[in-house]
């Protein structure tokens, strides 16, 4: 409270450093794990292809709430992580786990309460054809699991997915998400995928109103690939608005003739909700919602547990039948009695807190204001979203995407304390997608913040 952590240094030359006294280990920036050592031992220790945010990175310490605090007890208000769902270790659900862990925690093979009782709640969210639910530990787990469904519905193995779709790490996963394989280090396409257009109404080969029907041809023109080398369609997978894509949200239509298309060929339809679920999106509690469709498979993960390691597959009774060949399905950790008392308690705050309302109505309030800062900076060209999943796009006068000042704006927010993240084919969409307790004063902060960034930027 009395100096900034950027005057340590010349406070240390006059006045002794008062942890010596409190032992803080994290306020000690001679201890060990200091930042520059966690960073050193993470190049030295650590897979080499992980990555870190920021030219300078930061060490987080503690969430609460909307919020990260890092060691030098600075606050930042989290629009990046949509894993946090209720918020950063939210009270309750830190309760639900503890008490759960205390009591019991095995695996699916005995009788217990929470797993019925979690699959039940979390069934009720859903449309009466989707009765059946799997559980394992990630999105990418689910969307594996989802791919393994399809094939067994099917027999087939063909997938189809969008262009820059991301769906998971697993090989499986990494063969359908062409952010990967057409990505640094992509081997490329698969044999067995078939990528369709993202369906970009701002940018892709189709744009302005009423683009759905002429993306969603495509989906069948992939179908048609897939026949003329003697094989069928297993799944279709796409997010209801792509996130790594640049929050895209699919055109209206898209997804109920894409799914007529891949239904009439024999093939499942599967909705990635890892990222948009769980009442993101304002409107409704799933992104699928949106466009008056229902899946035959639905997959979950990150919102789910609000960091804990959980993730679940919502399906068809037929798809439930076709996978339950003789084959097990066990899964050692997927469906725990801790994982599944922290879900239902994760259900029980969206709605308790009424957060999926707050994210439409602070959504609105964004969209509103980010549309009228369109016209005061011409470099923001697109605003588009649901809820509290939203994308900033920005481009010069000729839509040349402007890829390092976008990258220039998330690191100078990151100096007002707002963590934003950026995306997008050509990097240069910022993502919001925060905790969904994110507030009304975050976001006028949040647009103040833009402005004052934008100004410096355009010099105003
Ligand atoms: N699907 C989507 C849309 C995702 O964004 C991600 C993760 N970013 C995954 C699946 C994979 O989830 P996880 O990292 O939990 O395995």
């Amino acid at each position: 409270g009395v100096s900034l952590p950027s005057r340590w240094a010349i406070f240390k030359t006059i006045c002794p450093n008062p942890n010596l006294l409190f032992r803080v280990d994290v306020l000690d920036k001679e201890n060990r794990y200091s930042s520059s050592y966690i960073l050193d031992q993470r190049k030295k220790i650590l897979g080499k292809s992980l990555s870190i945010s920021y030219q300078n990175p930061l060490t987080i310490v503690r969430g609460q709430g909307q919020y990260l605090i890092d060691c030098d007890g600075q606050k930042y208000i989290d629009t990046v992580n949509n894993v946090a769902h209720v918020g950063h270790e939210h009270p309750s659900v830190v309760k639900a786990g503890s008490t759960q862990m205390g009591i019991l925690n095995t695996n699916t093979r005995y009788l217990n309460r929470e797993i019925v009782a979690y699959a039940e709640e979390l069934l009720k969210t859903l449309p009466p054809e989707l009765t059946v639910i799997h559980f394992v530990n990630s999105g990418s787990e689910a969307n594996e699991l989802a791919m393994r469904m399809a094939k067994a519905y099917t027999k087939q193995r063909d997938m189809i997915a969008l262009e820059m779709g991301y769906h998971g790490n697993t090989q499986g996963c990494i063969d359908i998400s062409s952010y990967k394989f057409n990505g640094k280090g992509g081997a490329g396409k698969p044999a067995f995928t078939e990528i369709v257009p993202l369906p970009d109404s701002f940018r892709g080969i189709y744009k302005g109103e009423n683009t759905g029907s002429n993306y969603a041809s495509h989906v069948q023109v992939a179908i048609e690939h897939i026949h003329t080398q003697g094989r069928g369609i297993a799944g279709f997978i796409a997010e209801s608005i792509v996130s790594c894509g640049g929050q895209i949200p699919l055109p209206s239509g898209y997804l109920k003739e894409a799914f007529q298309y891949v239904r009439n060929a024999g093939g499942v339809c599967i909705v990635d909700e890892v990222q948009v679920g769980f009442g993101r999106v304002g409107k409704h509690f799933w992104g699928f919602e949106l466009h008056d469709v229902v899946p035959d498979i639905v997959t979950m993960g990150k919102p789910i547990g609000n960091g804990h390691p959980l993730g679940a597959i919502a399906c068809t009774e037929a798809v439930a039948a076709a996978f339950a060949n003789g084959m097990e399905f066990f899964n050692t950790f997927g469906g725990n009695p801790v994982s599944c008392a922290i879900g239902a308690e994760v259900l029980n705050i969206i709605q308790r807190e009424q957060l999926q309302q707050n994210a439409l109505h602070l959504g609105d309030y964004l969209t509103t204001n980010f549309n009228g800062m369109k016209n005061e900076f011409s470099i923001l060209k697109d605003v588009r979203g649901e809820g509290l999943f939203l994308g900033l796009e920005f481009n010069d006068d000729n839509l040349n995407p402007l890829t390092e000042t976008t990258s220039f704006i998330a690191n100078k927010m990151k100096d007002h304390k707002i963590l934003m993240s950026v995306d997008g084919p050509f990097n240069n969409v910022i993502k919001i997608k925060p905790p969904m307790c994110f507030d009304k004063d975050n976001a006028d902060y949040l647009l103040e913040s833009l402005r004052t960034v934008l100004k410096q930027i355009m010099n105003k």
